[in-house]
């Protein structure tokens, strides 16, 4: 671009992005037209018009208060564990909420912790401190906020049991505190984001013996090691449990989809609700997957299969 030409282009909505927009932000890195299969775990999805990573809470309040005052809505990221995003990308701007600098704090009998840090991470350093909570999400790949918007669970927990409250930067910028009796929480989802982007969150916990919790922790990631496909890319569950009777996996192989391939995207031969990318599977490839899943569980069961992962940007 040459000097005092403007670098103008126009966001979903119809709004224009001002790289301007981005000026004295301070801490925080900008990147135009970033693949967006560089951030997914799927290692799927085409370019974000903007990728923007704060590494500070006071830069993402800079940030959201500017694009709000734009009229922009950013589309938010943690560590992108569960999106598949289109191949023709995303023309708007993303927030990835991920690491940023930011303490955790210990009570008496919570604890704070911060919404861009991966949620494993923080179970295995609880853990260590004998703070029983979290140990059953050892192994989710995501970050906290992440886990808080998708009410991450696993074993028979998740993480409405645990929370207190939810520190949310909302579209003004201001740094506010939810309560959980404010939030509405259910199967993998919750409408946290109405209130704003997740940068903290508080968990109850209780006193237990340190090396037992480590223990356990690594029993979970064994039992995950075991269950999970972990040599090739993927999002996780693909689908909802209809029921904890009924899991999708069950259904998916009991159509006989395991191992079924739309171009390089494959339902996982190890667990069915997964579908793995095994090199240069694209998202029209994963639909496609996905939508041959839910009309043959359909036909012989009757059931819909409601995908548990988010899917965004353009197809
Ligand atoms: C191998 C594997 C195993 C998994 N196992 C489990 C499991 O056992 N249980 C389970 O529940 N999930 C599991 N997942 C899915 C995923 O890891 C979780 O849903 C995780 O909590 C998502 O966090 P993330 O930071 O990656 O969020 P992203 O995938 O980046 O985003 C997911 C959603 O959360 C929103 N979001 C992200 N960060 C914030 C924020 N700070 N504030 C507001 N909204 C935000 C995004 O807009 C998006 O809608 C697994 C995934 C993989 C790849």
């Amino acid at each position: 671009m040459e000097d005092g030409e403007e670098d103008l282009t126009m966001a979903e909505g119809g709004v224009v992005i001002d790289q301007k927009i981005f000026d004295g932000l301070g801490d925080i890195e900008i990147l135009k037209k970033e693949p967006m299969a560089y951030h997914t775990s799927f290692h799927i999805g085409g370019p974000a018009e903007y990728l923007v990573t704060p590494h500070t809470v006071d830069s993402l309040r800079m940030l959201v208060r500017r694009l709000n005052d734009s009229g922009i809505e950013p589309f938010i990221i943690g560590a992108g564990t569960n999106i598949l995003v289109g191949d023709k990308g995303i023309s708007d701007v993303v927030v990835k909420v991920y690491e940023f600098k930011c303490a955790d704090r210990f009570e008496e009998d919570y604890c704070y912790l911060c919404g861009g840090d991966l949620l494993t991470a923080k179970v295995k350093m609880l853990s260590s401190r004998g703070f029983k909570c979290l140990q059953w999400a050892y192994g989710i790949p995501g970050t906290v906020g992440g886990a808080v918007h998708m009410n991450a669970g696993a074993f028979g927990s998740d993480i409405s049991e645990w929370l207190v409250n939810v520190e949310v930067v909302d579209p003004s910028g201001e740094v506010r505190l939810i309560e959980k009796c404010d939030i509405n929480f259910g199967y993998r989802r919750s409408d946290v984001s109405k209130c704003g982007i997740v940068v903290g969150a508080s968990f109850r916990f209780e006193r237990e013996d340190p090396e037992r919790l480590v223990r356990e922790i690594d029993e979970y990631m064994e039992i995950r090691r075991q269950r999970h496909p972990l040599d090739y890319p993927n999002a996780g569950s693909i689908f909802k449990n209809p029921s904890k009777e009924t899991p999708a996996g069950k259904l998916i192989e009991e159509v006989g989809l395991k191992g079924s391939r739309v171009g390089d995207a494959m339902v996982s031969k190890k667990h069915a609700n997964f579908i793995v990318n095994l090199g240069r599977a694209s998202a029209k490839d994963v639909l496609e997957l996905i939508r041959r899943i839910q009309d043959e569980v359909w036909h012989k069961f009757d059931i819909f299969l409601e995908p548990e992962i988010c899917i965004a940007g353009e197809l």
